[in-house]
């Protein structure tokens, strides 16, 4: 299997959000879907997940788009899992409203032998004991690459130790490295979590950029100033589908940023997975370009 195959799990979700730009129902949403859309234009996407049989169908048609094997993407009888999160007016803090996790309460994901083998796995954010379960059915060493939040940190952290002692790469947000760290100083924090497994930790830091700690090389970047934020959510997760897309293709750690730094950047221009979809690749170059030029060169 070609180096640019990645199987990404994570929520596929139906988000109800609410900022001061407006309030969206049912919008196509989830850590999987941001990270598929983000990637799956260069890259070769195998998505595993679960989605009830409420799942609109014009959601399945954006997963045939941006994927190339949906063998893993299991459809079953009941809800499909539903978010909803209330946003200040400053739109850098939320509240969760409600997490109805649906079909994925009874998920136990079964990789299908060909998604064994992809050379690349993200697990987006969702229960630790599905990333490992996951981690435990690949075959030949995969690349590792691991997000996760401040929930999973407070309940379940036993088995997002587990996972992290397998991951390769993290990526992780300001606020939860604090939390699964016990220190906001941010050098003292990548440390601590580069002990717990990963030898890469990428702490994103919202419209303040990310820092990538890999060994002891340490790469800043600060975000593409967008002309107006409308919806922040699954920016983090469209951060970690241009970083890895990047990757897989061969860049290095400092392509991965800006790419992860473009794709965010697109998708808070619109609600839910609205802009990503829109965007052209003129639009990505001009981007990229920009966020090289201002902070690498
Ligand atoms: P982000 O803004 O990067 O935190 O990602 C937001 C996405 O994460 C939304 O589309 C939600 O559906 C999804 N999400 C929220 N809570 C959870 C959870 N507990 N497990 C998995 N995904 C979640």
């Amino acid at each position: 299997m070609e180096m640019s195959s990645v199987l990404v799990v994570g929520s596929i979700a139906l988000d109800t959000i609410e900022n001061p730009h407006g309030k969206r129902e049912n919008l196509l949403g989830g850590s999987a879907t941001y990270v598929t859309v983000a990637s799956g234009r260069s890259i070769s996407v195998h998505v595993a997940g679960i989605i009830g049989d409420d799942f609109p169908a014009e959601g399945l048609e954006v997963f045939r788009q941006y994927s190339h094997d949906l063998s893993d993407l299991k459809q079953v009888s009941g809800k499909t899992f539903r978010w909803g999160g209330k946003y200040a007016e400053d739109m850098d803090t939320r509240e969760t409203l409600f997490t109805e996790l649906g079909v994925f309460s009874e998920y136990s994901p079964q990789i299908s032998h060909t998604n064994k083998t992809v050379p690349i796995v993200f697990l987006a954010n969702i229960h630790p004991a599905l990333q490992l379960s996951i981690i435990e059915q690949m075959e030949g060493n995969p690349l590792i690459i691991t997000d996760t939040m401040n929930l999973w940190i407070e309940t379940t952290k036993n088995e997002l130790l587990d996972v992290l002692n397998k991951t390769n790469i993290l990526l992780i947000n300001e606020g939860e490295a604090e939390l699964l760290s016990g220190t906001n100083d941010i050098e003292k924090s990548a440390e601590k979590l580069q002990e717990l497994g990963p030898k890469t930790v990428v702490i994103k830091k919202g419209s303040s950029g990310a820092i990538l700690f890999s060994g002891g090389e340490k790469i800043s970047i600060g975000v593409y100033p967008v002309r107006k934020v409308i919806d922040t959510t699954g920016a983090g997760d469209a951060f970690g589908g241009g970083f890895i897309s990047a990757l897989a293709s061969g860049g290095s750690f400092q392509d991965a940023l800006i790419n992860g730094s473009v794709l965010g950047s697109i998708c808070v221009e619109g609600f839910g997975i609205e802009s990503l979809k829109k965007v052209n690749s003129g639009e990505l170059l001009k981007r990229e370009k920009f966020l090289r030029t201002y902070f690498f060169s």
